[in-house]
């Protein structure tokens, strides 16, 4: 018998550390042999704490909402008296949710111990790494990541095999392979989830793009803010290090060297950015750059630098090991595979969901994610966190792809869905966003500096009772002004929420400015 406690962040939040203390010891004064070990998190965190008893035969019962009061009862039923106690199981809706989705990025993610290498190798890890270096060699990893479709999942969804085989092609040297784990949007925690819950599938990754492209070294930039991954990561590195995955010589091949190594950043919104993140690695003042040349050319130390995020090299070794063809046979046209979505706000079942590209939007919120909370009716959906934009109720049935979430102006961005029902503002909402981005602007660009500035006033006037004739026209104008001015994506899409409110919500503006009584 085992009993598996989910603890990623999540999980320890509603107390999950606690139920592990209590199951520790009630599980001592039984005198079992029963293993206790954690996991990290499913994706459904309004249910945590959650524990698995996984039986001799390898069936999983799961408890839900698991408190230290529970862990006896649960010891005392379960472990010694084989009685699973109904009350306390998963219910079969629950269960559904998790069991309709997709999942390549997540697909270890509370099943395995993310401390322990042997339970990734287990599930197949590092066989895409020894594929890639036994057989494919960088080409044909390229080539692989190409006939995937693999597209980037930080948020501009650019193909990952370009960027991987223009750093390829880059006869300087030496070359760096950087991992985006700077996951800073309000609402947005799917890299934390893979991070702290399976370290090794993003260092797999990384050294996959670091044999593909030439590189020795890579870094993994995340955010401070994120002490447990950092935590988990670290350990995943030393033990990958000890095991040969990691070092001189991978596999005792004398074929390929890499070494990766943390860096933490200091929470900085706008490090996000690939430019401000190399200036960021380098000790400099976190400021995006002029491109081109891109990091492909001059990145970090002014090198061929390949940046993906977290979840990008997630997929790699599962397209690897299972060939880029498996891959695109998941998804749209033009948007290939999984993509992970973090569900927040005003939604019944918050959490991680990974479903194929090409699923509506009804089906994550309403299907999944079990609809409005408070039986309340929904009014609309941000996507792509506070660069993104918001999506009314009338185009849920819009599906999840790069092409057709551009369309109702919103994007798809690092996978941040932030629900909002009938009693939103969405004058508010819009406010609470452009203040957001006006404080993390680095200050570069006058559009973006003080664009932002006069912006966030204005709507502080309306949301206030101040509006004046002409401030909806005012709005409209500096939005695209600082779109068409900003240097970086930051500036480029912080009127983003004021612009698609104003598309689908005018009306509530108007409302603010002429209807104030
Ligand atoms: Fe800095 Fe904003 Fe200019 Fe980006 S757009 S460089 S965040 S001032």
């Amino acid at each position: 018998m085992k009993i598996v406690v989910g603890q990623g962040s999540c999980g320890i939040a509603a107390g999950a550390n606690k139920v592990y203390a209590a199951l520790e010891s009630a599980l001592k004064l039984l005198n079992t042999d029963t293993e206790l070990t954690l996991t990290g998190c499913v994706g459904t965190c309004y249910l945590e704490p959650i524990v698995d008893v996984i039986d001799e035969e390898g069936i999983k019962t799961t408890y839900v909402k698991v408190t230290p009061e529970m862990a006896p009862e649960i010891v005392e039923k379960h472990i010694k008296e084989k009685n699973k106690i109904d009350d306390y199981i998963i219910s079969q809706s629950d269960k559904s949710g998790i069991d309709s989705q997709k999942r390549i990025a997540l697909r270890n993610c509370g099943i395995i111990n993310p401390e322990c290498i042997d339970e990734y190798i287990q599930n197949g890890g590092y066989k895409g790494l020894e594929k890639c270096l036994k057989e494919l060699g960088p080409e044909g990893i390229i080539e692989e990541i190409k006939v995937s479709g693999l597209r980037g999942r930080g948020g501009a969804g650019f193909p990952t095999w370009f960027k991987w085989n223009a750093a390829l092609g880059s006869k300087d040297t030496p070359k760096y392979v950087v991992c985006n784990a700077d996951e800073g949007d309000p609402g947005a925690f799917m890299d934390r989830s893979i991070l702290e819950g399976d370290p090794h599938s993003l260092i797999e990754g990384m050294i996959i793009a670091g044999y593909a492209i030439g590189a020795n070294e890579g870094v993994v930039y995340v955010r401070a803010e994120y002490p447990l991954a950092i935590i988990r990561l670290q350990e995943a590195i030393d033990e990958a290090e000890k095991r040969g995955y990691l070092g001189s010589n991978i596999l005792g091949l004398d074929r390929f060297d890499f070494n990766l190594r943390i860096k933490a950043g200091a929470g900085a919104f706008v490090c996000g950015e690939e430019t401000a993140l190399i200036a960021s690695l380098e000790g400099e003042r976190g400021m995006p750059r002029l491109k081109p040349p891109f990091p492909a050319q001059k990145g970090y130390w002014n090198k061929p630098t390949n940046i993906n995020n977290v979840e990008t090299f997630a997929n790699v070794p599962w397209i690897i090991a299972n060939g880029g063809q498996a891959f695109a046979a998941i998804g749209t046209e033009n948007s290939k595979g999984t993509k992970v979505f973090a569900l927040t706000g005003k939604i019944n079942k918050g959490g991680l969901v990974e479903v194929p590209m090409g699923t509506p939007i009804r089906d994550i919120i309403f299907d999944i994610g079990g609809g409005i909370k408070d039986g309340k009716t929904m009014k609309a959906v941000q996507m792509g966190g506070p660069s993104g934009g918001c999506i009314p109720e009338h185009l849920l049935d819009t599906p999840v792809d790069y092409d057709s979430i551009t369309k109702t102006g919103a994007i798809m961005g690092s996978g941040g869905m932030v629900v909002m029902d009938e009693t939103t503002c969405m004058v508010d909402m819009a406010r609470f966003f452009l203040d957001f981005t006006r404080k993390e602007s680095c200050g570069k660009c006058i559009h973006c500096r003080i664009g932002t500035k006069r912006m966030l006033e204005i709507l502080t006037r309306i949301c206030e009772g101040e509006g004046k004739d002409g401030d909806i026209e005012l709005l409209e104008e500096l939005g695209h002004e600082i779109k068409a001015g900003s240097l970086c994506g930051l500036g480029q899409t912080a009127p983003n929420p004021v612009l698609s409110t104003l598309r689908y919500f005018r009306e509530e503006y108007e409302k603010h400015i002429y209807d104030k009584k």
